[in-house]
């Protein structure tokens, strides 16, 4: 996307307009101070053209030549100017002017003054120079010298002119302009070039001043049509220069050596009606030379011929014109002005076409203005105008680039993190904030949106008044910007329905800041919707997030290739994958890990492969899980639950072992009561009345129903503890041991056994449920008791042990092998050694045991040696002390 840096047209017209005004000042500014001149005025030079010249206009010089044949020309007698007077008169030349001076006393001055005489009677006007110095202030356009050397009256009374042959170069030592009128000593005189020209329409020094009409700044000369030379304060007007110094091959003018005048070496026509100027030319060491335009080179120009370049433009009527200073500041103004706001408006490309363009226009126009109306044009200025315009406006245009470029890309960066769906709906509110602060360069402004009533309240404002809630109302109201002053309100929408309003003062100056607001407005419907979707996505799945964690179920959720893509805790501590994230890799990498044997792993595998649902039982360190997998065919998912069915996996095997030993160690009891009964019943059938014997078969039935009872209350006893039903309450252990060795003492007696007791006077309660206790205790007495033979010692101790309370009950009885040490507390197992066997026994009193004190948060263990005697332990822990 390309954009302008300014995108209203008013914008690009105040900054172009303003860009304009700023150039045109400071150019003005450092024209009026006359800055640059030596700049300005060689780049006058460049009008210097070489053009062709009239052929009135001939030079006489003093060169090299003449002076090896005559010796240095300051010893010459003045007779060898006579006879080259006399030789001009002879051709008829129609004036002569000598750019020499004739201020003191020579030899052969008679001979000069005759000649002078003789040359003016034969129409050949004399003109003789004169030289000022010791400038004074110039006024009245005219030069001011203090002194001056004129020709001495022999010779300047008959001559036609005394014409000043001073020059007066520019600031940078180059001869460009002539003088037109030099005073000196209270005397008025003509410059020597315009004495030239007067002589050469025969105006003498009487009439001129009556021919030519001056002006503030124009000399106006005789000629038809009359020739303007346009003079500045000190009265130096513009001459033309006809093409390279004479020294150069070619030469403007024809130039004779004096010798050869002299000599009557010349041709006939040579002087005919011609202008001839005599000086020193092509002299080396020749004093009277300057720097002209044309001759930049660092080459000289003879004031001979600087004279002879100012009577040609004279009497080609070709005098140069400076543009006027009100011209030059209106030229630098209107072009300041006019590029800028030019440039203002076009692309980049165009901006630089102009660059080039620019400055290329500007000469061809001053050199064709030069050509067709001899203006010279100041280049220098509006050159520099044109470039300081360039820059200028190409800084504005950056920095304004910049600028948007920023606030482009800021725009851009919300809306891109938007749609990747990584901003939640705050953070993105936090964005448009601040992009429509750096939109606006704004100091006041707001984000409204709509709360949960449907009611547009401000989320973000910046600067005190930034609400502006009557502007925003209405542009919720009309689904339409509005403005009140510089205050906006954009709203945005989506779908026709607004879902927030932009408010920010705007800049005073209009640069394109609505229109990007609204660009901005309603690029972010979309973001704004995305933002909200996403945040409700996001809520959504903490929910689901939650659900995973809190499950009591272990979850895991795999894609089509069976790829984990979640599980939640429970997967991880029962298939021990807590080590690292398995997130992301195939669900063999994590069964592969997890301690369940190859086979399994190796079935679900298949399971997953072969069917969309199923359910299987899995075994890994000896827990159970049910693990139920369901396809989910929207999006290509499997769901897997694992579920914790070790408790319910036991029960069922207490149950299939129950069966076994109910149908087992309840069939002899019952097959003996059986036994009994039919008996009885032959008895009955044979009328047999033996009482004795009847007394017998029932008793014998009794003790059976009653080991069967034994078992089943056993039985029963253990299911009740197993579901969990005990009471606790604060209990005082050494009481619950009285009872249970109360119960026992009896049975101790009967096999002649030593019972003792190492009970403490007091000890710390715990939290226990005395009837559970007291049985589940009592069966250790009466297994040392059982399993002791007659006269044995069982001694009993109850003691505090760190936090817990300790009860040991010993015995130096039969003991247990080391080997069935291990399985003593399982149900239904019974150690039988020789001792033992034929004591009676349901194996399920130990479990009982076990059962009453893990129920307790106990523990319980044994210490025995076979043949020598058992220790059982139990440990119970204290109840928490109340604070
Ligand atoms: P039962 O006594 O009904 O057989 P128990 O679960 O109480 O069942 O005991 C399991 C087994 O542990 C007994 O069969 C017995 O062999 C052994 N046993 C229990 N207590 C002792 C003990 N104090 N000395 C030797 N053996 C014992």
């Amino acid at each position: 996307m390309v954009l302008l840096p300014f995108n209203s047209r008013y914008a690009r017209l105040w900054i172009g307009m303003a860009t304009g005004v700023l150039v045109a000042l400071l150019m003005v500014g450092l024209w009026s101070q006359n800055y640059f001149v030596r700049t300005r005025l060689r780049m006058t030079n460049l009008y210097y053209v070489a053009q062709q010249a009239s052929d009135n206009v001939v030079i006489v010089a003093i060169d090299d030549r003449s002076i090896r044949e005559y010796g240095a020309y300051q010893d010459w007698s003045r007779e060898r100017y006579a006879a080259l007077l006399d030789q001009l008169s002879a051709g008829n030349a129609r004036v002569a002017a000598f750019d020499l001076l004739f201020s003191e006393p020579r030899d052969g001055d008679a001979a000069l003054a005759a000649a002078i005489t003789d040359a003016e009677a034969a129409g050949t006007r004399v003109v003789l120079a004169a030289a000022g110095f010791e400038r004074l202030d110039e006024a009245d356009g005219a030069l001011h010298f203090a002194d001056d050397l004129r020709p001495l009256p022999m010779f300047a009374e008959p001559a036609f002119y005394t014409a000043f042959v001073n020059n007066i170069p520019d600031a940078d030592g180059t001869v460009r302009r002539y003088t037109s009128q030099v005073s000196a000593a209270g005397d008025d005189y003509y410059s020597m070039a315009l004495a030239a020209y007067f002589s050469y329409f025969n105006l003498s020094p009487t009439l001129a001043p009556q021919a030519v009409s001056v002006e503030e700044n124009r000399l106006t000369l005789p000629a038809t049509p009359p020739l303007t030379l346009t003079i500045n304060e000190r009265g130096l007007w513009m001459m033309n220069y006809f093409g390279d110094p004479s020294t150069r091959s070619g030469g403007t003018f024809q130039v004779y050596s004096i010798r050869d005048v002299i000599e009557g070496d010349y041709a006939s026509a040579a002087f005919d009606g011609k202008i001839v100027l005599v000086g020193l030319m092509d002299a080396v060491g020749a004093v009277d030379q300057r720097i002209t335009p044309v001759s930049l080179n660092g080459e000289l120009m003879a004031g001979v011929e600087i004279n002879a370049n100012a009577v040609e433009t004279m009497l080609s009527g070709v005098p140069l014109r400076p543009e006027s200073r009100t011209s030059q500041a209106l030229t630098i103004a209107v072009v300041a002005v006019a590029l800028s706001l030019l440039l203002a408006q076009v692309r980049w490309q165009t901006m630089m076409i102009l660059a080039a363009g620019a400055p290329f226009l500007w000469l061809v126009y001053a050199s064709l203005t030069f050509s067709v109306r001899g203006v010279v044009l100041n280049l220098l200025y509006p050159l520099l105008t044109i470039v300081v315009c360039l820059v200028v406006s190409l800084g504005v245009r950056i920095s304004l680039e910049i600028r948007q470029r920023k606030s482009t890309e800021s725009m851009l960066k919300t809306l891109l993190q938007v749609s990747r769906e990584q901003t939640e709906f705050d953070r993105l509110l936090t964005l448009i904030s601040d992009d429509l602060r750096v939109i606006t360069e704004g100091l006041e402004g707001s984000v409204w949106i709509p709360d949960s009533e449907n009611e547009f309240v401000p989320v973000r404002t910046w600067g005190v008044n930034g609400e502006y809630p009557e502007v925003s109302r209405r542009a919720v109201d009309a689904v339409a910007t509005q403005t009140e002053g510089r205050v906006l309100a954009v709203p945005v929408v989506w779908q026709r329905e607004v879902r927030a309003v932009l408010t920010a003062l705007l800049p005073p100056v209009r640069t394109g800041a609505r229109e990007r607001v609204e660009q901005f407005a309603a690029q972010l419907a979309v973001s704004l919707e995305n933002a909200r979707l996403f945040s409700e996505t996001r809520s959504q799945n903490q929910v689901l997030q939650g659900i995973l964690a809190e499950s009591p179920a272990g979850i895991m959720v795999l894609d089509d290739a069976f790829n984990i893509q979640r599980y939640n805790e429970r997967v991880a501590e029962w298939l021990e994958m807590q080590d690292r994230n398995f997130t992301g890799q195939p669900i063999s990498a994590a069964l592969e890990h997890s301690p369940m044997d190859r086979d399994t792993w190796k079935t679900l595998g298949t399971n997953l492969m072969k069917s969309e649902h199923f359910r299987q039982e899995i075994v890994v360190r000896k827990r159970t899980y049910q693990v139920d997998a369901a396809h989910i065919p929207l999006g290509g998912r499997w769901v897997l639950t694992l579920s914790n069915i070790t408790d319910l996996a036991e029960l069922s095997q207490l149950k299939t072992r129950m069966i076994r030993i109910a149908s087992h160690d309840l069939k002899n009891p019952l097959g003996r009561i059986l036994g009994y009964a039919e008996l009885m019943q032959e008895m009955v059938d044979d009328e047999e009345d033996d009482l004795t014997q009847y007394n017998y078969y029932l008793s014998r039935m009794i003790h059976s129903g009653e080991d069967m009872n034994k078992i089943i209350t056993e039985i029963l006893d253990l299911e009740h503890l197993r579901s969990g039903n005990i009471e606790r309450e604060p209990l005082d252990m050494i009481n619950t041991i009285r009872d249970v060795l109360d119960r026992s003492r009896f049975d101790a007696e009967q096999k002649k056994q030593t019972l003792t007791e190492q009970l403490p006077e007091h000890l710390p309660e715990i939290m226990g449920d005395f009837t559970q206790l007291v049985q589940g205790l009592s069966n250790l007495v009466g297994n040392a008791i059982k399993y002791t033979p007659e006269g044995g010692q069982i001694d009993v101790r109850l003691y505090q042990h760190g936090d817990a309370i300790r009860f040991e009950v010993q015995d130096n009885g039969y003991g247990i092998p080391k080997e069935a040490q291990g399985r003593l507390f399982s149900e239904f197992y019974r150690v039988h050694t020789d001792n033992t066997r034929d004591i009676k026994g349901t194996g399920l009193g130990l479990s009982l045991v076990k059962a009453v004190i893990e129920a307790h948060e106990g523990r319980v263990w044994v210490d025995s040696e076979y043949n020598e005697g058992s220790t059982f332990f139990v440990e119970l822990p204290l109840a928490p002390v109340e604070v």
